[in-house]
């Protein structure tokens, strides 16, 4: 397996290479290829970085086994000018912090958005377990966060060397977080209110819908993570399969019998309000609280139901 560092390397080199093309090669930008070229490269090179990625895989010291954390993704593309955009600007959707992506970058043309799942060596035992957290899901979760950097970095150095430039709103210093109380039925809950939403976006690029659970569900289930990158550069949007923004939710109520918290009702989905005070009360020294039942042992959890 090549490490990040070497691939680097490798990169650094085929940028070299660069210096002895034809001057117009050397005006490097997107627009010098044809859209369906640019995102050929872009998935070669996606699949290239995850499948080298040298963090993606976590040891279980009760176990002393070491499993992967992700799986390879799904990836789905949207236009910057997708007129749902502007829809997740209304109150009763994200709300007045949403930024669409020309706002984030002006010339912004498109949008790409992964899906990466949880490994099944993780959720498998996340499902089998009794308690409400465990090493495996634990553990997985905390390094979700560093498999995503060492990928969207990769990808982002990558892309510049085809001329592709890139953002990622919820790395960049301006990103916001807003929260308001609301009601949900008969009881008080959160709405957060933010600039950027992997979760939205993923709707917009043809992943998934959204469940009772608020989790995306995708064709491979809603137990995963989802990262996501405004570029300067077309790229074919993906079609939906769905038309209502809860599609893909088949309304069962499995993750409202999983939620140890009752946190989840299928008339006013899960109480964000309820789940953040549960999983507080999770939290000890030697266990950082990551529920995520709601996430396993149901319809959705690794197929659209
Ligand atoms: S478990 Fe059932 S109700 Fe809950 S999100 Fe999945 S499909 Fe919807
Ligand atoms: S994360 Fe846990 S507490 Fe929160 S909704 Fe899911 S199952 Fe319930």
């Amino acid at each position: 397996m090549i490490s990040r560092r070497n691939f680097l390397k490798i990169a650094g080199a085929g940028a070299l290479a660069l210096a002895v093309t034809p001057l117009d090669m050397l005006v490097s930008s997107c627009t010098n290829r044809r859209g369906n070229e640019n995102q050929r490269a872009l998935l070669a090179a996606a699949d290239r970085l995850f499948s080298q990625l040298d963090n993606n895989s976590v040891l279980l010291p009760g176990e002393q086994i070491v499993v992967p954390v992700l799986d390879a993704p799904l990836v789905g593309f949207a236009s910057a000018d997708n007129p749902l955009f502007e829809t997740f600007k209304r109150d009763e959707v994200i709300g007045s912090q949403w930024r669409a992506p020309k706002e984030w970058m002006p010339e912004a043309k498109s949008v790409v958005v992964f899906f990466f799942p949880v490994s099944s060596a993780i959720r498998s035992r996340h499902r089998a377990a009794k308690t409400a957290t465990n090493e495996a899901w634990n553990y997985g979760y905390g390094k979700h966060g560093q498999v995503l950097n060492a990928f969207t970095d990769g990808l982002t150095a990558e892309l510049e060397t085809m001329g592709i430039h890139s953002l990622i709103p919820t790395k960049d210093p301006s990103f916001k977080i807003e929260q308001h109380p609301v009601m949900s039925g008969d009881k008080e809950d959160v709405h957060y209110s933010t600039s950027w939403s992997n979760r939205h976006v993923a709707f917009a690029a043809g992943l998934g819908t959204f469940g009772v659970h608020r989790h995306l569900i995708t064709k491979s289930g809603c137990s995963g993570v989802l990262a996501s990158m405004i570029l300067d550069c077309e790229m074919e949007p993906t079609p939906a399969a769905y038309k209502d923004p809860y599609e893909n939710c088949i309304h069962c109520g499995a993750c409202v019998a999983r939620c140890p918290a009752g946190a989840i009702s299928v008339e006013n989905l899960r109480n964000l309000k309820e789940c953040r005070t549960y999983a507080a009360t999770l939290r000890t020294e030697d266990d950082p609280g990551y529920c995520g039942k709601c996430l396993v042992g149901i319809p959705c959890e690794f197929v659209k139901p």
